[in-house]
């Protein structure tokens, strides 16, 4: 019977003090259309690449935003850049363009 019983699962609360989001912050200074997402998951829902990869431009930035940066950049890492997210934010955020500047802020970052 080792085991059995309810377990409290860890915390996922995030201190937003506490975590670096400058990456973030440097996505905004350049898009700052990227803090009018509101996290509707319309881009996850016509991405082609979600279904096989997860990817999600709302999870994008939500991982930025928590300092969750690897988590993130594998999710880009599935970008085919064909733009329907684009197409359907109501928010009209160009993501294909957002998807862009996170990538050169990560090459621009490697090559330090
Ligand atoms: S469709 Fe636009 S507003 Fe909705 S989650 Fe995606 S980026 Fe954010
Ligand atoms: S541009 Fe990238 S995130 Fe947007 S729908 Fe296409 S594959 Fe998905």
């Amino acid at each position: 019977m080792n085991g059995f019983g309810f377990r409290l699962s860890p915390s996922s609360a995030i201190n937003l003090d506490k975590v670096d989001r400058s990456r973030f912050e440097e996505l905004c200074s350049i898009e700052p259309d990227a803090l009018r997402c509101m996290s509707c998951g319309s881009c996850s829902a016509t991405c082609p690449a979600a279904q096989f990869s997860g990817m999600s431009i709302r999870k994008v930035l939500l991982n930025l935003q928590r300092g969750k940066e690897e988590e993130a950049f594998r999710l880009m890492s599935n970008c085919m850049l064909c733009g329907k997210c684009t197409m359907v934010c109501p928010r009209g955020i160009n993501t294909r363009r957002i998807v862009l500047t996170i990538s050169r802020i990560y090459e621009k970052e490697e090559k330090r």
